[in-house]
């Protein structure tokens, strides 16, 4: 194929060509272990220590806050797990009906096992109610574990009045980072979180790198277990080549994304109103106020996300559908499905995430190829504004 529009960032991102570079030579000449006493992997330990001020630095926490993982979903398996293994069954937590998998499964894992999970819901826009969140918050020990900002319509949650709340109540909170990462500042000296997690792939360092920020003094019980690293809080020989691109990521992102947040604004914004103002029968979902620069989440009512999706395959675009394709299932997010979004939209839903090596020439493309696409699925389709739609469900 030769023309790709890449439009699925929030899936992965390219790495960026400083970021390979950096790693380049500890996939040759700098192989030693840093945690061997001799000088040659003490050389190594030096560069992982750079490497850890340095994402230090991106999320303004202390260089011993911040622990390598292999991905965000072990972060979120390590804050969750760790949490409950540290109290026990007196533990109650607290998370959302939106959240990723790599939270809701380990939360569901620890209901199965008796703990005292909550779920809150969410509104047509995809927000949580503080009031309804503050109430469950009677109870310590509790774990609250709240995204950031959604993955599928790129929806801020209002983290930093959840931090506030769960101060006040005692309760130890852990936000799923993932998608914030390079979009937005986090600060977590003025966002209070205990825990948050990253993944490196979001924000183009490569697969297979994780961060798991963890405040001094937060209870914990490490997940891996075996040998010192990580001040035993991780075990594992580090993934040096992994954490020094990532590192590299966190530089670039600390310098660029205010400059890159507002050319995503207008790239992701031209897109949206294109697309509004050339299909007929869309919807924006999400709360279009409070969103991620790069993202847009839109269902073309009465056709199939997936039917989308292929047809723009075929074009070069690169975009995602609503579907929980991650567990291989055809049925309609749960992130869409919380938000209440009516039937006839539920399955049409698209997401479109852009990235620093987007272009308005990119977005352009789509605009011209979109919307032929829509018409023709909709010529196609038994279900539209005038036809029957009774048994669409
Ligand atoms: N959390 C969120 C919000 C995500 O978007 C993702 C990946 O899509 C993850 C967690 C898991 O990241 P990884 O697959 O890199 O572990």
């Amino acid at each position: 194929m030769s023309k790709i529009v890449y439009f699925d960032n929030n899936a992965t991102t390219r790495v960026a060509p400083e970021v390979r570079e950096a790693m380049l030579p500890y996939f040759g000449e700098k192989y030693g272990n840093p945690s061997s006493m001799h000088a040659f992997g003490g050389e190594i330990a030096k560069d992982l220590n750079r490497a850890r001020e340095e994402v230090a630095r991106f999320l303004n926490a202390e260089p011993d806050e911040v622990i390598f993982t292999s991905c965000a979903t072990e972060s979120d398996n390590a804050a969750i797990r760790g949490t409950a293994d540290y109290f026990g069954k007196d533990l109650k937590v607290v998370t959302t009906a939106v959240e990723h998998p790599a939270v809701l499964q380990p939360c569901r894992r620890l209901k199965a096992l008796g703990h005292e999970v909550v779920e809150l819901p969410v509104d047509s826009v995809g927000q949580i109610d503080l009031t309804q969140l503050e109430a469950e918050l009677s109870k310590p020990p509790t774990l609250v574990s709240i995204m950031w900002a959604n993955n599928e319509t790129g929806v801020l949650f209002p983290i930093e009045k959840v931090a506030e709340i769960c101060k006040r109540h005692g309760a130890i909170l852990h936000t799923d980072a993932v998608q914030v990462a390079g979009k937005i500042p986090v600060d977590v000296k003025k966002v209070p979180v205990d825990m948050l997690s990253m993944s490196g792939h979001k924000f183009h360092a490569p697969k297979g790198v994780g961060i798991f920020y963890v405040r001094r003094g937060t209870k914990l019980k490490p997940f891996m277990l075996g040998g010192h690293q990580e001040r035993t809080r991780r075990a594992g020989t580090e993934n040096v080549p992994y954490i020094v691109g990532l590192a590299k990521a966190c530089e670039l992102a600390r310098l660029g994304m205010a400059d890159e947040a507002k050319k995503l604004t207008v790239l992701r914004d031209r897109l949206e109103q294109g697309i509004l103002a050339t299909c007929p029968n869309v919807r924006v979902n999400g709360d279009r106020a409070h969103r991620l620069p790069n993202t847009l989440n839109v269902s073309f009512e009465y056709i199939e996300g997936e039917a989308i999706a292929y047809h723009l395959s075929d074009l070069g675009i690169c975009i995602s559908t609503g579907s929980a394709c991650a567990s291989g299932s055809l049925d309609p997010s749960h992130v869409i499905r919380a938000m209440g979004v009516p039937f006839t939209a539920v399955h049409g839903s698209v997401r479109f995430s852009l990235s620093r090596y987007n272009t308005m020439e990119e977005v352009d493309y789509v605009l011209e190829k979109l919307p032929p696409v829509i018409r023709n699925l909709r010529d196609l389709s038994p279900f539209g504004p005038d036809k029957d739609v009774s048994t669409f469900k």
